[in-house]
């Protein structure tokens, strides 16, 4: 099961009640935060309120990582805060932090040879580089941060005093099964997806019925075993591999540049379609393009988000996605979605998150 935390449904002007892109994933194997908007902090805190009512919490210290979609201010001005934050809470457990950027600039990493190398102002190795400037390093915070940039094939780890090349995502994180998606925007970006690992079949209790209780316990937990002089194989009874559940979680991209299938496709949904234009210009997406990409890749589930501040009524853009992917929800501020194991999605409204 995957539960998406939505904690800003606004592109980079709020406006309507909606503020900056920050989101939360509880996977099977911990917790990831995905973007990282100004004033991140005080909605996880305002979040974390309306789902006390529930009893539900998320738990800084289960959060394993932060997944960063480029380097745009509303994407990534919450970060250096929310850090100092999570210090003068008592964090121990070391944090990841991974962006994209361009492979030029990973080569010049590696070759040692950055100041050569023409840097977009807002590009995530200038933001690494001011976060650890204004004490974002492991003497000041008290826990490690481990620093990654990937171009979508390579991860280099990244600190002041070296680089490390990757050719897969390192370190514990690696069991969430995350992969960057590179996208179409003005600076080096990605979308991100996780995916559950695929579980085993369901163990067919009426298949093993006339054997003892301790044989059936050693076939269920999936080892052969011999009874009577008869080899049991658990494979046997066991159904068909049951395939894991995935979500992609864009950043700012145009239409159909994600090329990887998910059931769950959260997109930006920057215009209408009668702003097709800015769209186009400024490398974002229309609610009906963020349908097409979806379409295109097959999601079986499509969640629009990151609204210009033109759109007053979430419907309209609705409206449009849905002549090309019936059943798109256009996500609000503290909704939640629930992606379970058969990869069914269970939208929860604020709202009810407020009730
Ligand atoms: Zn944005
Ligand atoms: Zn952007």
């Amino acid at each position: 099961m995957l539960e998406l935390h939505i904690l800003g449904t606004s592109s980079s002007l709020p406006a309507q009640s909606r503020e900056v892109s920050g989101s939360i994933l509880e996977t099977p194997n911990g917790i990831v935060v995905i973007d990282c908007g100004e004033g991140f902090q005080s909605r996880l805190a305002k979040h974390r309120k309306s789902l006390k009512a529930q009893n539900k919490k998320i738990k800084s210290s289960k959060i394993s990582g932060i997944l960063l979609t480029h380097g745009h201010l509303d994407h990534t001005w919450g970060l250096l805060p929310w850090l100092k934050s999570l210090a003068l809470g008592g964090r121990q457990k070391s944090l990841f932090i991974a962006g994209p950027t361009s492979p030029q600039i990973i080569d010049a990493l590696l070759d040692d040879n950055l100041i050569k190398t023409e840097l977009s102002s807002v590009d995530l190795v200038n933001q690494y580089q001011m976060c650890w400037s204004f004490g974002a390093i492991k003497e000041e915070l008290g826990f490690d941060v481990d620093w990654y940039l990937t171009d979508g094939e390579r991860w280099v780890s990244y600190t002041s005093k070296q680089t490390h090349l990757f050719s897969e995502i390192p370190g514990p994180i690696s069991k969430m099964q995350i992969q960057p998606i590179l996208t179409s925007h003005s600076v080096p970006s990605c979308a991100w997806k996780i995916s559950t690992p695929d579980r085993l079949g369901v163990f067919d209790r009426e298949k093993a019925k006339n054997l003892p209780e301790e044989t059936k316990k050693v076939l269920s937990s999936g080892e052969d075993v011999t009874y009577d002089d008869v080899k049991f194989l658990a494979s046997d009874f066991r159904g068909p591999v049951r395939k894991g559940v995935s979500v992609i979680i864009s950043g700012d991209t145009a239409e159909q540049s994600i090329n990887a299938s998910c059931d769950l496709l959260v997109h930006e949904a920057t215009y209408l379609s009668s702003h097709q234009s800015l769209a186009d210009q400024h490398l974002h997406s229309t609610a009906a393009g963020a349908a097409r990409t979806a379409k295109k890749i097959g999601a079986k589930h499509l969640a629009l988000t990151h609204y210009s501040a033109r759109i007053d009524v979430v419907e309209a853009l609705v409206h449009e996605a849905n002549q090309i992917q019936e059943g798109t929800i256009a996500c609000q501020d503290g909704d939640r979605l629930i992606l379970d194991g058969e990869g069914e999605l269970k939208h929860i409204p604020a709202l009810v998150n407020q009730e």
